[in-house]
């Protein structure tokens, strides 16, 4: 018989979304004439503009030509990309080498833990994206004491107290590791230039290493706050940074990402990080998908840039209609300005509760902040992505 990996029981019970899915369909079991409404995952809803779409058409269109079609592109991605993302998104500030296109920023994670192996110890903002922690426990940074879930993983509370930026001092437990979400996913919130330069110097000063998810950084408005961590002295001698086309330009089901290896980002031996995530990409990875590619070239155009500005007003527009409701419902309400996510406290329930209180009461579905780790314990997810006339009805319903 073949052993199961010990690490997956270690996981906690079910991920977060499909117990939402579940509870959603108990619902509907029991009331199959409800008209739910999704105020939950974070999945785009527009169309694609018609810029970017032309640009996948016209790529799509000449792989079916003898001279436009092409198999394998480079595991890296295409030198184009590369250079436009290094040029566009970057302003330069990083050099197109080191930029890996890939299939999406969760791929990039999961493959971030072959990068490190198990025997890092991982800090996380408390609440965050549950990707790093589930990703980091199926890798086996769970300590060799059966059944701890928590061994190698250093939780970082973030919450209302101290503005959803963690504790950064002498009392912070070693790491090796510090996945940082920035605008962050789930509590919306968005560091300023000397919260990520205090980050940066403290990752450096513990040796450490900051991995860096920048999926929303489309969504920061205000020109003051950095978009990249590459923006802040010294980033470049500790941090990654993955980002990805998902939120910028609605390509979750089309699937384009990259990450970010400054070229001189070492390990304490001595050989470059780059170098083992070439080796890494280009032994597990064959590269994005070429007609992908064609439209993440197009989104970064002057055509493209405009439409994904308007998209991303867009999301913006539904979530500042939630915000100003439920600021004026009384609740108190964090993020969705810079982010299209709002982290709303549920006061007097825990956030399963306050869950099943929208859900059967209004047929809304929202997601429990406790699902991001115990920090979110108190709140709900909202999120923005959403058709405008959902959100409105969402908020007739809670009128
Ligand atoms: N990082 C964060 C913080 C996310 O919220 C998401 C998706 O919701 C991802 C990464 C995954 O992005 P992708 O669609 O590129 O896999």
């Amino acid at each position: 018989m073949v052993k199961r990996n010990p690490h997956m029981s270690k996981l906690s019970g079910s991920y977060l979304f499909p117990e939402v899915k579940k509870r959603a369909r108990a619902l509907l079991e029991k009331t199959p004439e409800a008209k739910l409404i999704s105020l939950s995952i974070g999945d785009t809803t527009e169309q694609l503009p018609p810029f970017v779409t032309q640009s996948l058409v016209q790529k799509a269109i000449a792989m079916g030509t003898a001279s436009g079609y092409e198999g394998y592109g480079a595991e890296q991605g295409l030198d184009s990309l590369r250079k436009s993302i290094s040029e566009t998104y970057y302003k330069g500030l990083v050099a197109p080498e080191e930029v890996f296109i890939s299939d999406g920023a969760k791929c990039d994670i999961a493959r971030l833990q072959m990068l490190f192996g198990s025997d890092v110890i991982t800090a996380v903002q408390d609440p965050a994206y549950p990707v790093y922690v589930d990703t980091s426990v199926i890798m086996g940074q769970t300590g060799s004491h059966t059944n701890s879930y928590y061994d190698r993983l250093v939780y970082l509370p973030c919450t209302a107290e101290n503005n959803f930026f963690p504790v950064l001092d002498e009392n912070t437990p070693p790491f090796d590791l510090l996945y940082f979400c920035n605008p962050n996913n789930p509590t919306g919130a968005v560091c300023t230039k000397q919260q990520l330069q205090k980050l940066v110097d403290f990752v450096k000063e513990r040796g450490a290493f900051l991995i860096y998810d920048a999926a929303y950084s489309v969504y920061i408005q205000d020109p003051a706050l950095p978009r990249t961590i590459f923006e802040i002295p010294g980033a470049k001698d500790v941090a990654i940074e993955i980002n990805s086309f998902s939120k910028i330009i609605g390509f979750t089901g089309i699937r384009l990402s990259w990450t970010v290896i400054p070229k001189d980002l070492r390990f304490e031996e001595g050989p470059s990080v780059i170098t083992d995530w070439n080796r890494i990409m280009t032994t597990c990875f064959n590269g994005a998908s070429i007609i992908a590619q064609h439209g993440g070239l197009g989104a970064l155009t002057p055509e493209g840039l405009k439409e994904i500005d308007t998209l991303v007003q867009f999301y913006l527009g539904n979530a500042k209609l939630l915000k100003d409701h439920f600021t004026q419902s009384g609740y108190e309400v964090f993020g969705g300005t810079h982010a299209p996510y709002l982290f709303v406290k549920t006061p007097h329930q825990s956030s399963w509760e306050a869950f099943d209180h929208f859900l059967y009461k209004y047929n809304i579905v929202t997601t429990p902040g406790s699902g991001f780790g115990p920090g979110g314990e108190g709140y709900l997810r909202l999120s923005a992505f959403g058709k405008r006339a959902t959100i409105e009805e969402a908020l007739s319903r809670l009128n």
